[in-house]
């Protein structure tokens, strides 16, 4: 029995290997990884290439390279101040010969050899004709034993080393290739050419070539693609029996007599669907697609007003508290004129407000709130409505599936409406919102002026420069859009995504950072305020910097992607973007849609110096075709499924309760996207014979995976 308690299994905690002490422990719970299979599972976020050997002599100086050197002289240790030590050795290729040296490292007097030749990466130094190489890393050669070409790069934390890592790893594959179940049912591995589970585990955590890589990033995105269906298929199921709230006819010109414009046609199609759905006797479940822009809060508001109209109430629920206020600001007055009562409930009331909120909605006489706009906040249990009949989620990406169920909870039988700004193509839609009936606007109220789009490379810096200066004179404000917050030391590590497809020079080309692009501005623009917004911020400094723009109080606002879902500034009227190759279209064109929303005429600069075919011709898709629609279906044709996931499996989503994809974006091929949701679909609906003793493992994955996003939400 103690024997038993004893036995380490993939169940058990990290600290169960050898190697993992208390604070290692620790360290790697940061890291998200509890469990042995949650190590299994921290796949390498990029690779480092080694694979092309370089020659000293054709080396240029502080460029970051990998050589075949010879030691040529035995390493010599010196004692240098306090404990600092220097152990330095020469080494050679046919070309040239260099000097290597290490700090604190006396041991390694003893494993470099003369005569032996190793692998060294490092960043080569010249003064004068001398070459240097300050501690490079280093890997024995030997002729029968090639090294491997991609060396796996960790998200690592204190204390947390790769070779701490590796030796972990090397522990919980040898448990795995005895205990870990192959969830997957084989023939439907076999029909999609995956490896198994544990091949595709090995070949991220120690590659023997990019193909192996590639290979089992395929399987783990379309592990995930394939439960996230199947989750989506079974809750749809279990929806289909409930009734749901009687909704009556309303008159609708009752409504539309009160807005100060008509509504397009397509607004008006999805008002009908909406009306048509709501009806039915079961419960709604549906998303409203369409463009920034494009006017979906009109359809929203339509749908609460049918809800009012029949004596219920309605609940709108926002990503964040400046989206949940400029709801509210709307909504208020409209439906307060008709007689309603509506509140706004934020995490930031005092506790003393929030309360009188949740009386009031509690309430079954006249003092009851009709319609409550807010944030998470709406989520807490403390928020019980008396007669819910119907909830909204604005900007639905940014919550999870379990967090609409959730709100949805407070009342089984409502109907559901969420709203999403990500325009994607119909075969995606189908698969993110399996379990949703999908209305699209994909027409834009009349009159709106186009952001005029152009592609620029770098030689038109100066000359932008004095565009922005001409902008917020006339008293516009800039966005300023870059790839990355700050210099990485690990810069030039190919992430994994990159290595999912063929490699193309553009991927390399130099990077724009945040931080220092706003250094840059405020130095060129000393009279102008100029801010800076990334994901690493907290959110509260978030909120803060977005309402000072959103006030005008900053000129420039340099970011990262995290602006893409965010608020409405009218007054910004150009948009920069800087490494414009690097973005997906889906994810270029969510960022035009931050301009172009006020009075004044808008633009749309994507600064790149992408000389390849398809990246040149992504860029002129965007100057190009302004309909969201089209772009994504342009953006999943050249660059595949994996760029719509890639945003939402962003930490900042993460955190958020997004859909939380951790490997979906991994997923280069359309195919493969429809391929998973096809077989969830066969194997609920029988035509993949279920026998229970077969797909128990796959049945324990399923309610894994439940329990996971759970913890996520709680
Ligand atoms: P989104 O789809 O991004 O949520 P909104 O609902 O916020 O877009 O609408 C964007 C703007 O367009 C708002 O100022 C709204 O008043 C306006 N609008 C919506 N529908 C129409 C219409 N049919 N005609 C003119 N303006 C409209
Ligand atoms: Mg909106």
């Amino acid at each position: 029995m103690a024997q038993e308690a004893n036995k380490v299994t993939l169940s058990s905690p990290v600290s169960a290997l050898s190697g993992i002490g208390p604070s290692r422990h620790k360290a790697l719970l940061r890291l998200g990884v509890e469990t042995v299979r949650d190590l299994l599972f921290h796949i390498p976020r990029a690779y480092e290439d080694r694979s092309s050997i370089s020659l000293l002599a054709e080396t240029p100086a502080e460029e970051k390279a990998t050589f075949l050197l010879t030691v040529g002289s035995s390493p010599v240790t010196t004692r240098l101040r306090g404990n600092l030590s220097l152990t330095k050795f020469r080494a050679f290729d046919e070309s040239a010969s260099v000097e290597i040296t290490y700090f604190n490292q006396d041991f390694l007097k003893n494993v470099f050899t003369v005569g032996e030749t190793f692998r060294f990466s490092g960043k080569l130094e010249r003064k004068g004709k001398r070459l240097f190489l300050s501690s490079p890393k280093h890997e024995r050669y030997q002729e029968n034993e090639p090294l491997p070409d991609y060396i796996p790069c960790y998200k690592l934390s204190e204390g947390i080393t790769a070779s701490v890592l590796q030796k972990a790893l090397n522990q919980a594959l040898s448990l795995a290739s005895t205990t870990l179940v192959d969830y997957l049912p084989e023939d439907i591995r076999q029909r999609n050419n995956l490896p198994t589970l544990l091949y595709a585990l090995s070949s991220l955590h120690f590659p023997r070539g990019i193909e192996d890589i590639r290979r089992g990033a395929r399987r783990l995105a379309f592990d995930e693609l394939f439960l996230f269906a199947l989750r989506l298929q079974l809750s749809k199921t279990k929806n289909a029996a409930e009734t749901s709230l009687p909704i009556k006819q309303a008159d609708k010109e009752i409504f539309l007599s009160r807005l100060p414009y008509t509504l397009t046609g397509a607004q008006a199609r999805a008002c009908a669907e909406i009306a048509e759905d709501i009806q039915k006797g079961a419960p709604m479940n549906r998303i409203l697609i369409g463009d920034v822009g494009s006017g979906k809060t009109v359809c929203a508001m339509y749908a609460i007003f049918l809800a009012l109209n029949s004596g219920h109430q309605a609940a709108v629920m926002a990503p964040t508290e400046i989206l949940a206020q400029q709801h509210f600001a709307q909504m208020k007055p409209f439906f307060e004129e008709m007689g309603y009562k509506t509140a706004l409930l934020l995490g930031s009331l005092s506790p003393k407000e929030k309360k009188e909120v949740y009386r009031r909605l509690a309430e079954t006489n006249e003092e009851r709130i009709d319609l409550v706009i807010g944030t998470h906040a709406l989520l807490s249990e403390k928020t019980v409505f008396s007669d819910l009949a119907l909830t909204i989620t604005d900007e639905q990406h940014r919550f999870g599936v379990l967090q609409r169920a959730t709100l949805r909870g407070k009342s089984p039988h409502s109907h559901l409406l969420v709203m999403s700004a990500t325009p994607i193509p119909r075969t995606l839609a189908l698969t993110l919102y399996g379990d949703l009936s999908v209305s699209t606007i994909d027409e834009m109220p009349k009159g709106r002026e186009r952001v005029d789009t152009f592609v620029v490379d770098c030689s038109y810096r100066e000359r932008l420069l004095a565009f922005i200066r001409k902008q917020t004179e006339e008293g516009g404000q800039v966005y300023v859009v870059c790839p990355a917050i700050q210099e990485d030391i690990e810069e030039e590590n190919v992430p994994l995504s990159d290595l999912m497809s063929p490699k193309q020079e553009d991927d390399r080309l130099p990077l724009a950072y945040a931080e220092n692009e706003r250094e840059t501005l405020q130095k060129a623009f000393p009279d102008l305020k100029v801010g800076l917004l990334h994901g690493k911020m907290k959110s509260a400094e978030k909120e803060a910097v977005m309402a000072a723009f959103a006030q005008g109080e900053l000129h420039i606002l340099v970011s990262t992607t995290v602006i893409e879902v965010g608020i409405n500034v009218p007054n910004a009227n150009l948009m920069l973007i800087e490494n414009a190759e690097r973005f997906g279209l889906a994810q270029l064109h969510q960022l035009r849609g931050r301009v172009g929303r006020g009075s004044r005429k808008s633009y749309c600069v994507l600064l790149s110096d992408a000389k390849n075919g398809t990246a040149r011709r992504r860029l002129e898709t965007m100057r190009t075709v302004y309909d969201g629609f089209k772009v994504a279906e342009e953006d999943l044709k050249l660059r595949g499924p994996g760029d719509f996931f890639a945003a939402s499996g962003s930490d900042e989503f993460r955190q958020s309760g997004g859909l939380s994809f951790r490997f979906a974006h991994l997923c280069t091929e359309e195919g493969l996207l429809l391929q998973a949701a096809e077989e969830a679909k066969n194997l609920l609906e029988g035509k993949t014979e279920l026998y229970p003793e077969k797909h128990a493992a796959l049945q324990n994955e399923i309610a894994r995976m439940m329990q996971d996003t759970a913890g996520i939400i709680s």
